[in-house]
């Protein structure tokens, strides 16, 4: 079997060690991203900073699924361009999906951001660093998927796989929570949705490479792994589809206390894969399947390629296979042209399916979709604003339905961190500053926020020294959103 060689520490650049700063934006998959970066960084000698304002080199990791996200990024940048004035040998990076979709753009704009790299390019960003240390001006690397698509997927991929052998397992600076990349990008084509555009076609990484990093963060001290994908149930590599791969990396890794995936698409979820959920203890009972929408005519105007009815079918299988399963999703409000009728038929969806949680989108038109060229944005904002609301509503009233159930049980929680940060505690400066140390300061009993297997979220006063281990909790108290309870 032959994989690009793990990355080596290498020696030192000849330009003088830089300190970054890594701001993340958007999903887990940013979040790996950003990971898979900063890795690759301190491998050649840089040094991660928890602020803006004490580095060299700034980094956006941007989502441009949704034009908030965006709007941050510009407002940072905004930020950015005054503090380089007062300091001209800032360098300003602007990574992912975002990069992808308007960084040459961007670069014609804003003479201040030097370097634009899409998420498809992320193994050539430490060359580009160093080109503009060089003063070699902007630069960029952007895939333009069209051309990879026919033409250099193979060597994109292998550079891509090197990128992530090449993550640094060094248990100082290593959580307890770890992502691990099962496929990549993503066909599917919905109408509203710029990934396949910016993440380009769906690759899937050899299940040898996966089990080996999942068994090498688990030697460093991770609790849990999450497998990421776009849509992680069509993984297949060969002859190994999804539910085999599941099977291997929780067979091959027993000493990996719990496994979990994202994000599934409701087509093609097998019985086989169902199976080895409920067959396998450390698996988590969580799925995380998103309908978008409650009504077919809506559904198929997204090009998603499934029925309600289908969706339906893939809950009650996926039920009676994991009686103790928490189903997530989420869910589009007002999509062109959506009824009221429409609408209905979406918060019937929630009564049926009684998720755990709904994660609710306006629906906002993003440039290069389909739907964006395709259907006006006909529904009025304060109908759109509505809707959520309801949706929000009923969801709630859902939600606390399941928690109420759990008060009074004794769960087993991964514990993540400081439930409020003290002022003091603060680090970084956005909305996931990505740094080396999770663990608060403070030891003599804090309030800490934990994740039940269901993903349900639990908070208790506990000592910070339990953060990043197991635990378990009594549950006493629900609400819509979280549980509380006492360390038993
Ligand atoms: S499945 Fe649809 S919504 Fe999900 S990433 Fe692919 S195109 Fe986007």
């Amino acid at each position: 079997m032959h994989y690009p060689a793990p990355m080596q520490p290498a020696p030192p650049s000849t330009i003088a060690p830089r300190r970054v700063f890594i701001e993340t934006f958007g999903c887990q998959m940013n979040v790996l991203d950003s990971e898979l970066v900063r890795d690759q960084l301190l491998a050649l000698g840089y040094r991660l900073v928890p602020s803006a304002a004490d580095a060299d080199v700034v980094l956006f990791n941007t989502c441009a699924v949704r034009a908030t996200s965006e709007q941050k990024v510009l407002s940072r940048l905004g930020v950015m361009g005054k503090r380089k004035k007062e300091r001209p040998e800032l360098v300003v990076g602007m990574l992912g999906c975002m990069a992808e979709r308007a960084g040459a753009d961007l670069q014609r704009a804003l003479k201040h951001l030097d370097v634009v790299v899409g998420p498809s390019e992320l193994d050539r960003l430490p060359a580009l660093l160093d080109e503009v240390a060089a003063g070699q001006g902007q630069v960029r690397a952007l895939s333009g998927h069209a051309v990879r698509r026919s033409r250099t997927l193979d060597a994109a991929m292998e550079r891509l796989e090197a990128l992530d052998q090449g993550r640094l397992v060094d248990p100082d600076q290593a959580s307890a929570q770890r992502y691990v990349r099962v496929t990549r990008g993503c066909n599917k084509m919905c109408s509203f949705c710029i990934v396949p555009f910016t993440r380009g076609p769906e690759t899937h990484r050899d299940p040898d490479a996966i089990v080996d990093e999942v068994r090498r963060l688990v030697a460093a001290g991770a609790v849990e792994v999450t497998l990421l994908g776009q849509t992680i149930n069509h993984y297949r590599h060969g002859e190994v589809g999804f539910a085999h791969l599941l099977a291997r990396v929780h067979d091959e890794v027993p000493e990996l206390p719990r496994l979990r995936f994202l994000t599934s698409f409701p087509r093609d979820f097998g019985d086989d894969a169902l199976e080895v959920m409920a067959t396998r203890a450390r698996i988590c009972p969580f799925l995380h399947v998103p309908a978008q929408s409650g009504s077919d005519r809506l559904l198929k105007k997204m090009n998603r390629g499934y029925t309600v009815e289908q969706y339906l079918e893939l809950v009650r299988r996926a039920r009676s296979a994991l009686p103790q399963l928490a189903i997530v999703g989420d869910m589009i409000v007002g999509y062109p042209s959506e009824t009221d009728a429409d609408h209905e038929a979406s918060l019937e969806l929630l009564r049926d399916v009684r998720y755990k949680t709904v994660y609710v989108f306006k629906y906002s038109p993003r440039p290069g979709t389909v739907s964006n060229a395709r259907d006006p944005d006909d529904v009025p904002d304060e109908v759109k604003r509505a809707r959520n609301q309801q949706m929000l509503s009923l969801q709630h009233a859902i939600s606390l339905e399941h928690h109420r159930a759990l008060v009074g049980t004794a769960v087993e929680v991964l514990v993540e961190g400081a439930a409020k940060l003290d002022p003091g505690d603060r680090q970084g400066s956005g909305e996931q500053a990505l740094v080396q140390i999770a663990r608060p300061a403070r030891t003599d009993g804090v309030r800490l926020t934990s994740r039940t297997r269901g993903d349900h979220i639990v908070a208790f006063h506990g000592d910070a020294k339990l953060v990043g281990t197991l635990a378990r909790v009594r549950v006493l108290r629900a609400t819509p959103l979280s549980l509380s309870g006492e360390l038993i």
